[in-house]
């Protein structure tokens, strides 16, 4: 189906991006259009302007620090992280990035647009509740930090408000982690899957269980589905998996990426 007619704004810095997308309600931000632009075909929306982020390059860019902290830039590609010698400082970001769709949205994908959508079948929101992130918004007001697991708030809906906009995103040092998942085919969209982080204690965040990930945490890996089954679990049935499917995958998967992080 064709775009309903829209209009497109390439700002060339983050303020000129705020301003157009503060003085119009119905403005979107434009990252790798691999979501977006696949909504708006099928009509589920319809921004009357397209606020394009791509000359951006403030944010783009993967940062290192002394303490081993990664700062991302939200416009950064999956492929990007997947080549990039700085993001192997946590290497479950380029290993999870190799493992969403195709080639192309993964060229075209930004981490900033994953975790925008907040599609709660996406790779990268469970992931970064799991290890820790911090997300940093700009707007009107100027610049505020939101831990990832007070930033994703509903299906499609994120802590990043009207006429803001996500900017960078940061990630502490560490390497045991783990991402166990089911998909729908080799590349394809998650029917469950589990992030999981270990320091001192495990921290696993589920996805596709509920609107936003679920964190549990326990004392070691074999902790971790008693943890998942005391959240009681209510996730949605589709035509993929039935809720109780979801419930019984939710630990398995858990527990594996539990493993696989205490592994490492
Ligand atoms: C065939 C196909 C299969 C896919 N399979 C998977 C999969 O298995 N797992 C997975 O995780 N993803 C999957 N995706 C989705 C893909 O990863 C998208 O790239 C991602 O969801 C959105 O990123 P984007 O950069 O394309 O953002 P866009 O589509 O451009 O934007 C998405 C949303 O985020 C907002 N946004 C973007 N950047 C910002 C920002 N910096 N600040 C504020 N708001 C912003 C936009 O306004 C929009 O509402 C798939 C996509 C396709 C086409």
């Amino acid at each position: 189906m064709l775009l309903r007619e829209v209009e497109y704004a390439r700002p060339g810095s983050i303020e000129d991006a705020l301003a157009i997308l503060g003085s119009n309600p119905n403005a979107r931000a434009l990252a790798g259009g691999q979501t977006l632009i696949n909504v708006m075909k099928a009509r589920a929306a319809a921004p009357d302007v397209l606020v394009d982020l791509n000359g951006l390059d403030e944010l783009r860019g993967i940062d290192l620090a002394g303490d081993g902290t990664l700062t991302i830039g939200a416009m950064t590609t999956y492929s990007e992280l997947m080549g990039s010698a700085e993001a192997k400082a946590r290497p479950i970001l380029g290993e999870v990035c190799a493992t969403i769709a195709d080639v192309q949205v993964r060229n075209r994908g930004t981490i900033g647009g994953n975790v925008c959508s907040n599609d709660p079948t996406n790779h990268l929101p469970p992931l970064m509740v799991a290890v820790g992130a911090r997300m940093t918004i700009a707007g009107p007001e100027g610049e505020r930090e939101v831990p990832a697991e007070s930033f994703f708030l509903g299906v499609y809906l994120t802590a990043v408000g009207q006429g803001e906009l996500l900017t960078r995103i940061s990630i502490p040092a560490g390497k045991k982690d783990g991402f166990a998942a089911v998909t729908l085919g080799a590349e394809g969209t998650c029917i469950c899957n589990a992030a999981a982080s270990v320091n001192g204690t495990v921290r696993v965040a589920l996805g596709c269980v509920d609107a936003v990930p679920v964190l549990v945490t326990a004392d070691s890996p074999d902790g971790v589905a008693g943890a998942v089954r005391a959240t009681n679990l209510m996730p949605p049935s589709d035509v993929h998996a039935s809720s109780e499917y979801r419930t019984r995958l939710a630990e398995i998967l858990a527990t594996r990426a539990a493993q696989e992080a205490a592994s490492r």
